[in-house]
């Protein structure tokens, strides 16, 4: 059954040479430890693999038409690529490991099933996954694939059907968890797969993934000798050891309080929303507020995501990559 969406994956498979040129990656011409890409290897296999791990409990409602939606979700929504004249619709799910519901926004037309995404997303440790404030759904422009995106390294966004393989979710959870550095995969002999070379942020969420790999199903050794990238490994285990390893009767150490919006025309009434308020007095979980980038980085971040506008679910190796070297 997943290996049907394997076939599917087509975008993201090149980068134009012109964009290469202008992105910066790993300059080595290093052999990848996994040239099919991770997913074969780490999605199934021992113990179950990434797809076979437990998810943590969640429900899900649907808020009416006519209640407050995201302010962030209700911009994304404007662009056609993602739900401009479609219906926008925001559910809530509810993680047993966290006080607060996370925002779904979904726009009508996405292919990917509610309960694939928040079985998957739950599968992310909460130490992890408690820094995503929002994900989104929307269809692809051909109603086939998938493309997953951590705008501003922070908002989960996928566009088609991503349900086939969980490291999408890990590699995109690492863009958010993102650290620099480059000095670190020059001091190795390889990278994951091909990939990891179409940028340096790419190279680390593809170690990323295996770091997660490395905690939650098995240590990555007794699975592929990863002696040619030790030291990224090294690296973003020792980053992420606290976010990654699962432990029982965690919760999320603070939430996010995210402003809201009425969409014209639904009915909704503008008041001030105590819904963070209400949740932080209930939990004492501290709420972290969303600041706007300087218009600087801002602009940088919006250029990378231009960049990177084809990056896939294929990211993590759903795919055999195509070159990205031009
Ligand atoms: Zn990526």
């Amino acid at each position: 059954m997943r290996s049907s969406l394997y076939t599917i994956l087509q975008l993201g498979a090149s980068l134009p040479a012109a964009v290469m040129a202008a992105i910066p990656a790993p300059a080595g011409n290093y052999p990848e430890l996994l040239p099919n890409g991770l997913g074969p290897v780490l999605n199934d296999g021992a113990n179950g693999g990434m797809n076979g791990l437990p998810h943590t409990p969640y429900t899900y409602t649907l808020r009416p038409l006519s209640a407050k939606v995201p302010e962030h979700c209700y911009n994304q929504a404007q662009n056609s690529n993602t739900c401009q004249g479609r219906t926008l619709r925001v559910y809530d799910i509810k993680y047993a490991d966290c006080s607060k519901p996370i925002p779904l926004c979904r726009c009508s037309d996405s292919p990917y099933p509610i309960d694939s995404l928040a079985k998957e997303f739950g599968r992310i440790p909460i130490y992890a996954r408690q820094y995503v404030p929002i994900i989104s759904s929307y269809n692809t422009a051909s109603g086939t694939g998938c493309v997953a995106y951590a705008d501003n390294f922070l908002y989960l966004r996928f566009h088609g059907n991503c349900a086939t393989g969980t490291t999408v979710l890990f590699h995109e959870m690492s863009h958010v968890l993102d650290y620099k550095w480059r000095s670190t995969v020059e001091s190795d002999s390889c990278v994951p797969d091909n990939y990891a070379k179409s940028s340096w942020w790419e190279s680390y969420a593809q170690v990323g993934v295996l770091s997660a790999y490395n905690f939650n199903v098995r240590p990555i050794n007794q699975t592929v000798n990863t002696n040619c990238l030790k030291n990224q490994l090294n690296k973003v285990n020792s980053q992420l050891v606290n976010h990654w390893t699962p432990v029982a009767g965690r919760t999320c150490q603070f939430v996010w309080g995210l402003r809201e919006v009425c969409v014209p025309g639904t009915g909704c009434v503008e008041t001030a929303s105590a819904r963070v308020a209400s949740v932080a007095a209930a939990d004492a979980v501290e709420v972290r507020e969303i600041k706007p980038l300087p218009p600087a980085i801002q602009a940088k971040a919006d250029e990378l995501r231009r960049l990177t506008d084809l990056e896939a679910g294929i990211t993590s190796g759903l795919i055999k990559g195509k070159s990205f070297r031009g």
